[in-house]
């Protein structure tokens, strides 16, 4: 014997379920009426969004019916050999099993935009990216990095106008280059560095040109940085470093500047990281730029190697800031001294400036620690 509180014309009572009858009794407090139905001449509806409403009637006069809202009516009608109640048990898993395919459905799909977005926007190819993000949002990224960093820049001067002569000239060499607005900057400081960043922004420490030894090592490292911003590798790491909240933003969600501003400004450092996949494609970059410009290759191998054994020496100091941006690893220095050999370059470039030219400039501006 189960029972369960139940309605009839609006009465209410408790439903109980018999051996072969159910029966509604009326709240003594009620005036209601009491209804008896054998089993075997019970009809069953179910109503309500879930299916959570049972109506209970004599076949053939549905509207004397008792409402019971308690799935376990059903569980207790089929314990008694209710045939019918099979069906609406069968029926209710059914849409239970439904509801567990949808709820899979959309954690699946979740879990394919938190962690498969950042993915694939990592491996987009660099102009798949700027199809995908606005110039001026990327303009806008930049500034909102730089912003985010106390960087001493100069805007003009003599080592402003070599820097740029000397990126104009990668540029004027390479076709996939010349179209792209790039704004050269010194950054006035002793650590060996150089940044690229969103919308085009190139930034070379001063440190690093006072420690070049020829000037295809200074367009080695402008190649390479010229490279991460080809492929917009910045951004692609906001991308996966943000996951939806960027990835809402590559597919076109409008988000004003100064939610960006908030969302950005506490991941620039992660940011201007790269990952080994991008340092690679921004070493073969740049190997391509300078073999096109007909640059020799050697300085940028000089470079690294220089800048490895000093690490590995201990005598980092300045320069560990680099490899924290810049991981020199031995797989990346083997793959440059690679591409020198397997590639023929001819290097007959009529290079605009010299590095004593370069680093007068610089020697002559007031340099941070
Ligand atoms: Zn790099």
């Amino acid at each position: 014997m189960h029972q369960f509180p139940a309605l009839l014309d609006r009465k209410s009572g408790t439903v109980t379920v018999h051996q072969d009858a159910v029966e509604f009794i009326p709240d003594a407090r009620t005036e209601g009426r009491v209804l008896k139905i054998a089993l075997s001449e019970l009809e069953v509806r179910t109503a309500g969004e879930n299916r959570s409403f049972f109506f209970l009637s004599r076949k053939g006069q549905p509207s004397d019916s008792i409402s019971v809202e308690d799935p376990a009516l059903i569980t207790a009608l089929s314990r008694y050999g209710y045939k019918e109640a099979v069906n609406i048990l069968n029926h209710a898993s059914r849409r239970w099993r439904k509801r567990k395919l949808l709820i899979g459905g959309f954690l699946a799909t979740v879990a394919v935009l938190l962690f498969g977005l950042p993915v694939l926007i990592s491996k987009l190819p660099g102009n798949w990216v700027s199809r995908l993000v606005s110039q001026e949002t990327e303009s806008h990224l930049g500034r909102i990095l730089i912003s985010s960093v106390q960087w001493t820049v100069e805007n003009e001067g003599p080592s402003q106008d070599k820097l740029k002569a000397l990126v104009r000239f990668l540029q004027d060499k390479n076709p996939e280059l010349a179209a792209l607005q790039i704004y050269v900057k010194l950054n006035r400081t002793s650590e060996v560095n150089a940044y690229a960043l969103p919308g085009g922004m190139l930034f070379v420490n001063s440190g690093l040109i006072l420690e070049a030894q020829s000037i295809e090592e200074i367009l080695g490292i402008l190649g390479h940085e010229l490279g991460h911003i080809q492929e917009r590798h910045v951004l692609k790491n906001i991308g996966g470093n943000l996951g939806l909240t960027a990835g809402g933003l590559l597919i076109g969600l409008t988000i004003s500047p100064d939610a960006m501003n908030w969302i950005f400004r506490g991941n620039s450092i992660v940011s201007l990281k790269h990952s080994r996949d991008h340092e690679r494609e921004a070493d073969e970059k740049g190997f391509e730029y300078l073999k096109r410009a007909s640059v020799s290759p050697h300085g940028t191998v000089q470079f690294l190697d220089r800048m490895q054994s000093r690490e590995l020496s201990g005598k980092g100091g300045t320069l560990l800031s680099l490899f924290s941006s810049h991981p020199i690893s031995e797989e990346r220095l083997q793959a440059q001294k690679d591409r020198v050999i397997e590639n023929s370059y001819d290097a007959k470039a009529k290079i605009p400036v010299t590095l004593e030219e370069l680093q007068m400039a610089v020697r002559g501006l007031e340099i941070k620690p």
